[in-house]
């Protein structure tokens, strides 16, 4: 692969990548995607994202390339009291990241309408864990994702982490998340392009477990795959936080043949053979 380094945004930049190739398809995942900072700061998620779409439909469109599989988020449905959540459940985001890939979403629906791009939408629940070669994983500065802080706490380099909240109305207290492994996600892409390329019609996925857990189950499970105490905090909740977000996966199941393989175990013990190899990201490596 050739790689060009650009802003999304950037129309003469995408024109010159699209004209150097003839690509079938195109695989999205430019965006932001803090919730946090999404809540701070939303015009940039609606520049950054939104705008970013535009323009890449744009080019899209220009060089005639109709296929598109996108990176969407649970964060879409936003506070769904009943669970697991299907396709079929109507989106209200809870925090400006959401809904500008919700934006995102209706976007594609109108190109299609229009110019035949058809998209595979595929709504991530929160995805972790790292290559089993460790070779890729986890490096965001700053770190903001539940499991890469935990382990940061037996890696030494922070003492304790903060739970975001414990007065939810979940069992423990604490949100409840479905998590998949990202070699599991990256499968779901090259089933999406396959379900593309054999001409079906544009649709929307789930890519979750179905299987919710507490933040407080993450510290557990982190705590024996390491084998180390994981010391927390209660803090107060995180602004736009959805209490819980679960997947149903029987959709992608059924049509695009997904289904994930590895569970939380897995998930937690490759993020830690990754950590541990790379503690202070791939900057510590040089
Ligand atoms: N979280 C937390 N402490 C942290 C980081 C995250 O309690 O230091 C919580 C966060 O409030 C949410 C869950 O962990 O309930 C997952 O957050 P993350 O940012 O990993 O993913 P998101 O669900 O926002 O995509």
């Amino acid at each position: 692969a050739i790689f060009h380094q650009g802003d999304i945004r950037d129309l003469d930049f995408l024109d010159t990548v699209f004209a150097s190739e003839n690509f079938d398809a195109c695989v999205h995942f430019a965006a932001c995607s803090l919730v946090p900072e999404s809540m701070e700061k939303p015009f940039k998620y609606f520049d950054n994202n939104v705008y970013g779409m535009l323009c890449l439909l744009e080019t899209l469109k220009k060089h005639q390339t109709k296929m598109i599989v996108f990176s969407s988020s649970a964060a879409v449905y936003g506070d769904k009291k009943k669970m697991p959540i299907t396709e079929e459940d109507i989106p209200s985001p809870t925090n400006p990241y959401g809904e500008s890939k919700l934006i995102m979403e209706k976007m594609m629906k109108w190109a299609d309408m229009a110019y035949g791009i058809r998209y595979v939408s595929l709504r991530y629940f929160n995805v972790a864990g790292a290559a089993s070669d460790q070779s890729v994983g986890e490096d965001h500065r700053p770190e903001t994702h539940l499991i890469p802080i935990v382990l940061q706490v037996p890696l030494g380099i922070r003492k304790n982490l903060v739970i975001y909240g414990n007065d939810y109305d979940t069992e423990d207290g604490t949100c409840i998340r479905d998590y998949i492994h990202v070699e599991d996600l990256a499968k779901a892409h090259l089933k999406g392009l396959d379900y593309l390329a054999s001409g079906n019609p544009s649709d929307v996925f789930n890519l979750g477990s179905r299987k919710g857990f507490s933040n407080l189950e993450i510290v557990k499970t982190a705590s024996d795959v390491t084998g180390r105490e994981i010391e927390y905090t209660f803090g107060p909740r995180r602004p736009g936080d959805p209490a819980r977000l679960i997947a149903s996966n029987h959709k992608a199941k059924e049509i695009l043949g997904w289904i994930p393989e590895k569970g939380l175990d897995e998930i937690i013990r490759s993020a830690w053979e990754f950590h541990q190899k790379h503690p202070h990201g791939y900057e510590g490596d040089n």
